[in-house]
């Protein structure tokens, strides 16, 4: 389901598979995050320049996650990510690609690096934040001009965030409070949403760090809002095997 924020803003929406997001510029458009197959993100690139006329000239990606670069590899652009995620995607050997069961995937490396912060602007401008947490190199993008946040896994909505082994908690939190209160969030995963998103993550995060110290059962977690009306329980079942190994 594709659904457009602004005449410049558009989010191809995808419940499990992650959100990615066309943004349209000047010369070219931008593309955040790839989707988890390459087939996808070649009818991204047809729909960029249906709606446009415009290739896709910049990709970034907001973290490794093969749901966020897999679909990479259609694309013969400058693909910008956090230096970490150069670093963690040099790993995907052919094991991991097994685990996935996914052996056919060209796995293709972002060639633009940043540590801190990286700016672009094509008739729109967008600053690309490190924000870890969710993983050590997720990333978030904000357009000012748009009052907007493009929020890779740091957000996730209405469904269960997932919670990965390399995730830090105390990270996650900090870069959450320290984000732009923007009118509109597009989260890695679940409907857009808006500032209030960020408030319900610290939230959540917060509770699951108090179950991880024995202050709340898990009863209780699975009976408050923020965590009844998600979807997909299976993935909360997932997150707490992750942060409490037996
Ligand atoms: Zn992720």
């Amino acid at each position: 389901m594709i659904k457009n924020i602004s005449n410049k803003i558009y989010v191809i929406e995808n419940e499990l598979a992650a959100n990615s997001t066309l943004i349209i510029g000047k010369k070219g458009n931008i593309l955040i995050d790839t989707s988890l197959f390459p087939k996808k993100a070649m009818k991204i690139k047809q729909f960029s320049k249906d709606i446009s006329g415009k290739d896709i000239s910049l990709v970034i990606n907001t973290h490794y996650h093969p749901d966020h670069t897999f679909g990479n590899s259609a694309f013969d652009c400058p693909i910008v990510s956090h230096k970490l995620t150069r670093e963690f995607m040099k790993q995907m050997d052919e094991n991991y690609l097994k685990q996935l069961k996914l052996e056919d995937i060209e796995i293709k490396l972002p060639n633009v690096v940043f540590e801190n912060y990286f700016e672009y602007e094509d008739g729109i401008k967008l600053v690309i934040y490190s924000g870890p947490g969710h993983t050590l190199d997720s990333s978030y993008i904000h357009i000012e001009s748009e009052n907007i946040i493009i929020a890779g896994d740091t957000i996730i909505t209405d469904i269960h965030p997932e919670i990965v082994p390399d995730s830090d908690l105390e990270l996650w939190i900090n870069t959450l409070e320290n984000m732009p209160k923007v009118s509109n969030i597009i989260p890695g995963h679940g409907k857009i949403g808006n500032k209030e998103d960020i408030d319900k993550m610290i939230d959540y995060l917060e509770k699951i760090k108090q179950m991880k110290s024995g202050n709340i059962n898990a009863y209780k977690l699975e009976n408050d809002p923020n965590f009844k009306n998600r979807k997909h329980p299976e993935l909360l079942k997932w997150s707490l095997e992750n942060l409490l190994p037996s």
